[in-house]
């Protein structure tokens, strides 16, 4: 396909992924077959199952380089889970702030900024890597950091995003956030970063989260597959804490299968392969399991705390334990 033609066809193409935010392979087959079908401007009918991969390409080179002259582009990344390749309209110029300060009011980015930090800070240490926040613990998140409001009322400030957000404002956020398309919630009611979150945050997270001058063999806060060298939030690690190695369950087979044996190659221990990047890292653990059986349910971030607190887990797990002010329901 010439790269300077742009047809009605591409365009409408370009509106299906404007439309959604993201597309994969199948979901643009029956839209790419309908383009085709009416292209051809005569009875005959193009089937989704006879676009081919090929095809599909072509129409991504083409819109994205259409949205590059709005400074946009087309990037793809692979489902962690579900090994899904899912494309996504990026922008390419504004932080996730502003992109998002079209839909939020300031006290609900300050609250997104707040579960962000506690995906990537609070519960996201060398001994358990969460990078992903329980409902209960995003509910709790409602307040602002009490520490600076304090600092906000002494200097008698109405600061925008100081307000804490009411309980049912705290689960409209979330849900339009996976609404969006930016989270994801899992069976456990965890919520963390969807694959387009994660596109378009990727370069903010590393520079937000992650230390530029750190040593090689430091602990980083976001870490990449080393199979794959995209971002990890759902995968498995290293059994030495403070090592970095990574890779994603679905990356795991192929980067072994071409090696001798199965040892970290960051810190040469034994890879077991039962250590876990993402919500598994506290639903895995006995903790947790334990709750569960004597039916705890996904009630708990209570459960999750607790798993967390055995494992000494968590920056503040400590100070959480025994803070009366941390009662969520105090307010209502
Ligand atoms: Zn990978
Ligand atoms: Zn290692």
């Amino acid at each position: 396909m010439g790269d300077s033609r742009y047809t009605p066809g591409n365009r409408a193409f370009l509106q299906a992924i404007l439309a959604r935010g993201t597309i994969t392979f199948e979901e643009a087959r029956p839209v790419l077959a309908e383009i085709f079908t009416a292209d051809r401007g005569d009875d005959s009918e193009v089937r989704a199952d006879q676009v081919t991969q090929e095809e599909f390409n072509d129409y991504i080179d083409v819109a994205s380089e259409a949205a590059s002259l709005f400074d946009y582009e087309i990037r793809s990344t692979v489902h962690q889970v579900t090994k899904q390749r899912i494309y996504a309209l990026v922008n390419t110029t504004s932080d996730p702030q502003t992109q998002l300060a079209t839909t939020y009011s300031p006290d609900e980015l300050s609250f997104i900024k707040r579960v962000l930090d506690g995906m990537f800070e609070k519960y996201n240490s060398p001994r358990m890597e969460v990078l992903a926040i329980a409902e209960m613990q995003a509910i709790k998140l409602a307040r602002p950091d009490r520490r600076q409001s304090q600092v906000d009322a002494d200097a008698q400030t109405q600061t925008p995003g100081d307000k804490a957000l009411k309980h049912s404002e705290v689960e409209n956020v979330l849900a339009s956030l996976v609404e969006g398309g930016w989270f994801e919630k899992s069976e456990e009611a965890y919520y963390s970063l969807s694959p387009r979150g994660l596109l378009e945050l990727r370069p903010w997270l590393v520079e937000t989260y992650n230390d530029p001058d750190a040593d090689p063999s430091e602990w980083q806060r976001i870490k990449f597959c080393e199979a794959c060298k995209d971002i990890v939030t759902i995968g498995l690690r290293c059994v030495e804490p403070n090592c970095n190695f990574r890779l994603h369950d679905i990356c795991e087979d192929a980067f072994w299968r071409t090696r001798r044996e199965k040892k970290c190659p960051k810190c040469s221990n034994a890879w077991s392969g039962e250590k876990y990047t993402g919500e598994r890292a506290v639903t895995m653990t006995e903790a947790f399991q334990r709750g569960r059986r004597r039916g705890g349910g996904w009630q708990g971030s209570t459960l999750a705390d607790e798993a967390i607190r055995e494992e000494g887990g968590g920056e503040d797990a400590e100070e959480d334990a025994d803070d009366p002010e941390e009662n969520i329901y105090d307010d209502e």
